[in-house]
Parts: C-alpha cells; sequence; structure tokens
C-alpha cells in the first residue's frame, strides 16, 4: 500500500517530557518519517532508524500508542504537549493508522493543551476536532519556501507551498490558532526577498504569527544538504542570520504581522499559559 516499509511495534511511553523549554510533554505516535527533508535534524535523534542513508525508506508505528496515552493521561499533571517533535504526525501513514487523530481526542478531551506542527495538509482533516478546543489548542504549518521547486529539492516527499498555504488560510477562516514556521532558513538558498514577501503576505492576510529559525547544523542533515549542492558550512553564517533576522522582523513591523524568533518561544510560553505555543 506504502512505497516504504512500515513496521508495526510496541512502545512503553506516549506522554514523554520534552527537552524544548516551552514544551512539557512531546507525543510521538510514528518513529521515522516518510517527508525525507534532507535538513531534518530527526535523523540525528530518532533511536530506531535503520541507517542514515535509509531516512524516510521505514515508519515505525506505534500500535499500542493510543492504550498507553490513555493511562498517562490520568495520572500526568496538565501541561502543554507538542505533536509531534521528531516526526510528521500527519505523514501518509496517519490515513491508514490515525494514530495523530486519536492522540489529539484523547490529550484534548483530558484538558492537554496540543501545540501540532505539520507540513501536511491531513491535518486538515482533523479541524473538526480543534475547532472544538480552540482555548487549548494550536496548529503550526511549516513553510520553508514558496518555490514549489525549491521545496521539492529539500523536502521531497511533502506536500508543497500550496497545500501548506491552504492549511493557514483554513484555519484562519475557522478561528484557529495558528503560526507559520519559515524555516529552516539556509543562507542562499531560502532567503531571498521574493519569498519572504510572500511569506508575510500570507501571514498578513490570514492574521497569523511567524516564527523564523536558521537552518541549525546536525551531523547527517550536514552531509545531505553538501551533498545536494546545498552550502551550509558558512563562516558568515552568524552575521547573516542578524542582518536576515533584523530585516524579515522590520519588514513583518510595517505589515502589522507578529514575528518572533524560534528561540524566543520558552520566554513567551511562560509570560502567558494560554497563549498560542508559537
Ligand atoms: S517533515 Fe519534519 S520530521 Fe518529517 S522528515 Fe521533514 S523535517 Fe523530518
Amino acid at each position: 500500500m506504502f512505497p516504504y516499509a512500515v513496521k508495526e511495534i510496541r512502545t512503553r511511553t506516549a506522554l514523554s517530557p520534552s527537552s524544548m523549554k516551552e514544551l512539557k510533554y512531546a507525543v510521538n505516535p510514528y518513529s521515522g518519517c516518510t517527508h525525507s527533508c534532507l535538513y531534518c535534524y530527526a535523523m540525528d535523534m530518532t533511536p530506531l532508524r535503520p541507517g542514515d542513508r535509509e531516512w524516510g525508506k521505514t515508519v515505525y508505528v506505534k500500535r499500542n500508542f493510543i492504550d498507553i496515552l490513555k493511562m498517562e493521561v490520568k495520572r500526568s499533571k496538565r501541561g502543554l504537549v507538542g505533536m509531534s517533535t521528531i516526526t510528521d504526525p500527519y505523514q501518509p501513514v496517519e490515513t491508514k493508522y490515525r494514530l495523530a487523530r486519536e492522540t489529539l481526542r484523547v490529550l484534548l478531551t483530558h484538558g492537554f493543551r496540543v501545540s501540532v506542527q505539520t507540513k501536511s495538509s491531513l491535518v486538515l482533516r482533523d479541524f473538526d476536532l480543534i475547532s472544538e478546543h480552540t482555548n487549548i489548542s494550536d496548529v503550526g504549518t511549516t513553510i520553508t519556501t514558496m518555490d514549489g521547486k525549491l521545496s521539492r529539492k529539500i523536502e521531497p516527499l511533502t506536500p508543497g507551498p500550496r497545500a501548506r498555504m491552504k492549511i493557514v488560510e483554513t484555519a484562519s477562516k475557522e478561528n484557529i490558532r495558528r503560526w507559520i514556521f519559515y524555516g529552516p532558513i539556509i543562507r542562499g538558498f531560502n532567503d531571498e526577498e521574493e519569498n519572504n514577501a510572500s511569506i508575510i503576505e500570507l501571514a498578513e492576510s490570514t492574521g497569523t504569527r511567524i516564527i523564523i529559525d536558521r537552518y541549525n547544523s546536525y551531523t547527517t542533515p550536514d552531509i545531505m544538504l553538501e551533498k545536494n549542492g546545498i552550502k551550509v558550512k558558512d563562516v558568515e553564517y552568524n552575521r547573516w542570520w542578524r542582518k536576515f533576522s533584523k530585516e524579515f522582523r522590520d519588514a513583518c513591523s510595517k505589515r502589522n504581522v507578529m514575528c518572533n524568533l524560534e528561540s524566543e518561544e520558552w520566554f513567551f510560553q511562560n509570560l502567558d499559559i494560554t497563549r498560542t505555543l508559537f
């Protein structure tokens, strides 16, 4: 059915403490991600993987994930849950297993705040559930570039920019809390003026906040990107990022679009527990 290996496994935990300052927990009902982005840091962080060159060719499905989650939510303190942190919850295998939907349902009905991040318009399927819990949920859409060809180069198996625009636009129409994650931004690849302007325009027209982050170096993604002719080893990187982020944020201010650096999120999160994660 799928053009990659799907392996069903069992897990002992579902709700994991998160190492990200802005999250209390992370949930990852799948391990591995068939979206196969070249820059994916999960390649270096996913314990279950058949090898770097096989990244994206196998996805592990935690078959008892929901049973474990149902037990854990009864005895765990409420808090913000990130779904997912090292895999896209709405990768194609979700059409069959529906673990992301059930995870959302269990968490939201037990009063946990959930922040979803995805690149896939399959999340639209679950807007019914999210709409019923708008005060404790938000949806983040990752957009690296509005240029479909560039996107294919670094995210070969993800839904393209148009599909992602649709997520943001629909969330706006349905009053779902939302944010655009513009990243990873790679110097000389997707940091062009035109791209910036299109993303700001989308944010402005939909009243959506933007979070920006540059590409952060990891061993395997560095190799994958460089192999594909995308330069990431760059001594000017810090200087470029300071300039880029300042100019981008200034451009956002002029259009009344709120923009934050990813590294600032924990601070905002601590200011107001009921606000959108990003
Ligand atoms: S969608 Fe996210 S988790 Fe999946 S390969 Fe791309 S970066 Fe990695």
